[in-house]
């Protein structure tokens, strides 16, 4: 227990942003002691990733007051890890990253309380989101972000003016690093833009033209490739190329440098033809380091009001001096996933199964195993095969009657999405209206009720 006189040292630094007023704070600010006190009682938070960016996420949150913090994570500790994830050891090699980045700030960080799962973000039910005042993500894969930012922005209910309601708003805080650049962003569904409005933000792998590789390379990158991509075959034929391989990868390099000479190309070694061919971005510590601090910042502003929020997009940039920049994206009326859903009109006698087949064919869907749920109950689960034994008589059922003859309503639908030529797990959420039904069918239902 700490007494009166020591606990303001501890949260002397949060103090000047909790305790006093300000002319930037946000509207719900209410700044005391019990705004400190409610923010270590109430604000649950979810950390999801526990690798460079979750390390320093999950030390930063935890020393800036929050102390109900829970952590998802699938990876082991890799040896690779331990230069910048700082809170991993030699002899934790091999265990969960969930498990040990929990314990260890746990032991440094007193008051805090921080739950692992150790497991596929996937693998959670949807509810097990809902539970979180925030969730902040430290990921470093699209699909993983993707999927999160469908899972909280499902959540999101619109009144009948399709305005968005306040009270089923998840915030979330997305950070990403990538070598010496970062981003941290705000996603207030329904107001800011969520991941996929803004999905042209992460485009596609650069690929380098061939013609270029073949006839004008310009750098090194591309005399690396040029060896990599057309000499190794013509050399070589069918075999594959195995970047595992060390001769591979020496007769890549050594093909690279005579391009080079040839083109009076500068900077091909051996280390950058590893790096151009696995395609490998080194991770920096400090640029974790800042992108951390930039969404523990912003977490802390949304859960106290303290300040206004970033609108909405921070982008850091540390490979040429240092620049910082904010953008406010907009959002997509039209967006999937934190709009009020895709419109499916239906007749009272279509069965689930039939739906379900529907949602596959649907042009701005195209979503294949699809398991469905209305307010929380379970229509039809495609696994695990308990659940799906149990719920498959209901594929023979109208929709409109698992619905509780619901005229409109919204139902939630995970499955797979393929969209250009690739898959990926997906939640939609989709607003049914039952076609051929007047208001007197509802006064029907309440009279009975
Ligand atoms: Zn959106």
């Amino acid at each position: 227990m700490t007494d009166a006189t020591t606990a303001p040292s501890r949260s002397r630094d949060l103090d000047k942003l909790l305790l006093r007023p300000g002319n930037l704070v946000g509207p719900i600010f209410d700044p005391g002691t019990q705004l400190r006190e409610d923010l270590k009682e109430y604000v649950r938070i979810l950390v999801v990733g526990a690798g460079g960016l979750g390390c320093e996420l999950l030390k930063d949150l935890a020393l800036s007051g929050f102390t109900n913090l829970e952590v998802i994570d699938m990876d082991r500790i890799e040896v690779s890890n331990l230069n910048r994830q700082f809170l991993f050891r030699l002899e934790d090699v091999g265990k969960p990253k969930a498990e040990v980045a929990a314990k260890r700030v746990m032991q440094r960080v007193s008051g805090v309380n921080i739950v692992p799962h150790f497991c596929r973000i996937e693998d959670k039910e949807i509810e097990f989101y809902n539970d979180f005042s925030i969730i902040v993500l430290g990921l470093d894969s699209i699909e993983a972000r993707s999927y999160i930012n469908s899972v909280a922005c499902s959540f999101l209910e619109y009144d009948s003016d399709d305005n968005p309601r306040d009270i089923t708003m998840k915030p979330m805080v997305d950070g990403g690093t990538e070598g010496f650049k970062g981003h941290a962003r705000v996603i207030l569904p329904g107001r800011t833009p969520c991941f996929e409005c803004t999905i042209w933000l992460f485009p596609p792998q650069v690929k380098f033209p061939l013609c270029t590789l073949a006839e004008t390379p310009r750098n090194a990158a591309h005399c690396i490739e040029y060896a990599h991509l057309i000499k190794w075959n013509e050399v070589h034929g069918g075999k594959a190329f195995d970047p595992d391989e060390p001769e591979h990868m020496k007769w890549v390099y050594n093909e690279a440098v005579k391009r080079a000479e040839l083109f009076g190309i500068q900077g091909v070694t051996y280390s950058l033809t590893q790096g151009v061919v696995k395609n490998i971005i080194p991770a920096i510590a400090s640029t974790n380091a800042v992108i951390s601090a930039a969404c523990a910042l912003e977490t802390l502003k949304i859960a106290s009001g303290c300040s206004k929020t970033l609108s909405n997009y921070l982008t850091y940039n540390g490979v040429e001096g240092l620049h910082i920049k904010v953008t406010e994206f907009v959002r997509d009326k039209d967006c999937l996933v934190c709009g009020p859903g895709v419109l499916i009109e239906l007749d009272t006698s279509v069965t689930l199964q039939k739906f379900i087949d529907l949602l596959e064919e649907h042009p701005r869907l195209l979503l294949s195993k699809a398991s469905v749920t209305h307010r929380g109950k379970n229509l039809y689960m495609q696994a695990p095969p308990v659940l799906e034994e149990m719920t498959r008589s209901n594929l023979s059922l109208p929709l409109f009657e698992l619905m509780g003859k619901a005229t409109k309503d919204i139902v939630h639908v995970t499955g797979i999405e393929n969209k250009d030529d690739k898959k990926t797990s997906c939640l939609r959420k989709l607003r049914v209206v039952f076609k051929g039904i007047d208001g007197i069918m509802d006064m029907d239902m309440a009279g009975g009720a």
